[in-house]
């Protein structure tokens, strides 16, 4: 599904030069729920960045579905962009936007009407539980309901990949249960490929089947879950 072939990423501020991706290589296959793991300043976030190029790589190639997208500029990337959901730790909701208003906005850049935008909305929202609340602000929202309504906006184009990046990282441990749930039957149902950034171990055991670690921009461990962490 997506490949990641000998990525560097550098970033230059003033004299100092930050190696924050050290010569990564990573296949992600259709279907799986992908997990990758480090401490804080590991270089997950730039990571999960390069997946969908909204940072490009210093050097290295990006394949998604055999193509190379890391050549592409910027109006064919927008596109494949489109194919592509992320969710956000923070939720990144227009506040002064329904819940309703806030998922019809990623359809309304692809430039489907307000009627067909309506009626996918409503579709994604009603698959997050969300039916009843289309109308309210996020602020009237707990922390999970607000969760969904970015997995809804994520899922409004019908993405073959979902981006996570540190989803449940704001929630407390019960609606972190209920996000992943709710994560993992979206993987089930709509087969859809799903690649989760997380310092937790335990989100990782409970939705992922292959996991990689990730420590000072070098992948140091990959494989399947139960062979990564053999006995919690
Ligand atoms: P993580 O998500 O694992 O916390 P990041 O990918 O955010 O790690 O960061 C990896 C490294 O790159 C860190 O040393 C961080 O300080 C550095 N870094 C990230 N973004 C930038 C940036 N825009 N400019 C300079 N350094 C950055
Ligand atoms: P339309 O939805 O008719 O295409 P706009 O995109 O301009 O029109 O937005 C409709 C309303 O939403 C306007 O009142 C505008 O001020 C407001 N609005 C636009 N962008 C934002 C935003 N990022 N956050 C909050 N309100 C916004």
């Amino acid at each position: 599904m997506i490949r990641l072939e000998h990525i560097n990423k550098n970033y230059v501020s003033g004299t100092k030069t930050v190696v924050a991706l050290d010569d990564i290589n990573l296949q992600i296959q259709a279907g799986e729920v992908f997990g990758i793991i480090g401490r804080s300043g590991a270089g997950k976030s730039t990571l999960i960045r390069m997946l969908n190029l909204l940072e490009r790589p210093s050097s290295g190639r990006v394949w998604l579905q055999d193509q190379d997208i890391s050549t592409l500029a910027e109006p064919q990337l927008r596109q494949v962009r489109q194919k592509i959901g992320m969710v956000f730790q923070h939720f990144n909701l227009l506040q002064m936007r329904t819940v309703l208003d806030n998922v019809c906005f990623p359809l309304r850049l692809a430039g489907l009407t307000r009627a067909q935008q309506k009626a996918r909305a409503l579709e994604v929202l009603e698959l997050v539980g969300l039916q009843d609340h289309v109308h309210k602000y996020p602020r009237q929202l707990s922390g999970g309901q607000q969760q969904r309504v970015g997995i809804a906006r994520a899922l409004a184009n019908h993405p073959q990949l979902l981006l996570c990046d540190e989803a449940t990282s704001a929630l407390d441990p019960e609606t972190t249960q209920s996000i992943l749930r709710l994560l993992a039957q979206i993987n089930q149902d709509l087969g859809l490929t799903i690649v989760l950034i997380t310092h937790s171990m335990d989100v990782i055991r409970r939705i992922c089947d292959r996991v990689a670690v990730i420590d000072a921009g070098k992948l140091v461990e990959q494989g399947e879950v139960l062979d990564v962490f053999l006995h919690p």
